[in-house]
């Protein structure tokens, strides 16, 4: 077991820390430290179309496509460096961190050649459609459905229903939509992965504002919305294995390296625990321990992890990751408002503007959540790595 980075890796390390470090403290030092999902997004646009003059916004991809043709353990490093420098949030991520790698593993050579760059740039935003109100951890229960249509443009996909939570929806350009297309069929089958222009009069986005202020969220309408035939990801009807591929890049790779921001966190809240006396409280020391033994836990697990992989697959043990990490980040929330007491109920203007400890307690509940709630990782732990019988399914 190999539990460290090699002199190749660690010389990447210092390029990409020292490139980092230029930005974050020249053209780009307002964005230092910014965490909210939609605070500053012109200027968070700005940065991500940096990042990709530079190659650095989605590395792993192949240098065709915008990328360096970076190893996981670069790919891992970066991360890492990227959360120490206190760079923002990735307005990006989920064309970086889902529509790219599913259309690199997927996709077709037009639709690789059509999409990656752009969201590579920073040019083309990307959300996610996958939920709906009757279709959460159970996707295949959805409802949104498309057909083939004759249009003067040749034929088309019409697409209509209902998605929600659908993250970062307000100023993308597209959303993979997971839809049926095969009517009268049930459950995985009959189900189809399109691309669609979220841009168009057929769709209708609608924000939810949620109770730090911002809309992240949204309930997003689809209304005979059209998209080319040919922006369908897999077989048609075939769509089940492409969603869940997505996810599978989801709850992989690209949270491996999110410790470095988990570790900020922690430092911001012992520093706060000095400084309010709850570091002399017995309980709350042994929890602030414990917290740190977790993030100590985790980056050995990632590290095994990595050294087991050469070609860019994750191991059976990654399955343990999400929930893993997801938990200890709950865990972390409670703390902080134990740690700040009565201060951490106070906002600090209106409204609802939270101090940053307070914003990772309301954002660490959704970690068991997305990508899977705890629940559904269990299941997931149950069947492939122990390969006990399979839950009933109605
Ligand atoms: C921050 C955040 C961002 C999100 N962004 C997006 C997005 O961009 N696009 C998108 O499509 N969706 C998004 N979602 C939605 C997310 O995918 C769903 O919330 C999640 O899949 C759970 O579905 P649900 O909310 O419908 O809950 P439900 O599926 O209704 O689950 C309710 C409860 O029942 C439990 N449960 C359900 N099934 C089982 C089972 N088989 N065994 C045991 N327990 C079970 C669950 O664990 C949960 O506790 C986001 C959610 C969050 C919190």
């Amino acid at each position: 077991m190999k539990l460290g980075f090699t002199p190749t890796q660690e010389a990447f390390r210092r390029d990409a820390a020292a490139w980092l470090e230029a930005q974050l403290s020249g053209a780009f030092s307002d964005l230092r430290g910014v965490t909210g999902q939609m605070a500053l997004l012109e200027r968070r646009i700005e940065w991500e179309q940096a990042l990709g003059r530079e190659r650095f916004s989605a590395i792993g991809w192949p240098e065709q496509f915008g990328g360096r043709d970076a190893t996981l353990g670069e790919q891992v490093i970066f991360a890492e460096e990227y959360a120490r420098a206190g760079a923002p949030g990735r307005v990006g991520h989920m064309g970086i961190e889902l529509a790219g790698p599913t259309l690199l593993a997927f996709g077709t050579d037009a639709q690789k050649q059509r999409f990656l760059l752009p969201i590579a740039r920073g040019e083309e935003f990307w959300c996610q459609g996958y939920s709906e109100p009757n279709a959460g951890s159970d996707l295949a229960n959805v409802r949104t459905h498309a057909a083939l249509v004759d249009t003067p443009t040749g034929p088309r996909w019409q697409v209509n229903g209902q998605k929600i939570w659908t993250s970062l929806a307000t100023f993308a350009h597209w959303a993979f939509v997971v839809c049926r297309t095969e009517p009268g069929t049930q459950g995985h089958k009959g189900l189809s992965y399109l691309l669609v222009p979220t841009q168009q009069p057929g769709v209708t986005i609608r924000p939810i504002r949620q109770m730090n202020g911002e809309a992240e969220f949204n309930e997003t309408f689809f209304a005979d919305a059209l998209t080319d035939a040919d922006n369908i990801v897999g077989a048609p009807g075939g769509g089940w294995a492409v969603a869940m591929g997505t996810l599978a890049f989801e709850r992989g790779v690209s949270t491996l390296a999110q410790q470095m921001s988990f570790r900020n966190e922690l430092d911001r809240l012992v520093a706060a625990a000095k400084a309010n006396g709850a570091a002399r409280d017995p309980g709350l020391r042994l929890r602030l321990a414990d917290a740190y033994s977790g993030l100590r836990i985790m980056r050995y697990s990632a590290l095994r992890m990595l050294s087991q992989t050469d070609g860019g697959e994750l191991s059976g043990a990654a399955f343990t990751y999400k929930i893993y990490w997801a938990t200890w980040r709950k865990k972390l929330g409670e703390l902080i408002m134990d740690v700040l007491g009565p201060e951490g109920e106070i906002a600090r203007g209106l409204p609802y503007e939270w101090a940053e400890l307070q914003g990772v307690f309301f954002s660490s509940r959704s970690d068991t959540i997305y990508g899977g709630t705890n629940q559904i990782q269990r299941n997931l732990i149950a069947e492939r790595a122990l390969g006990l019988p399979r839950e009933p399914r109605g």
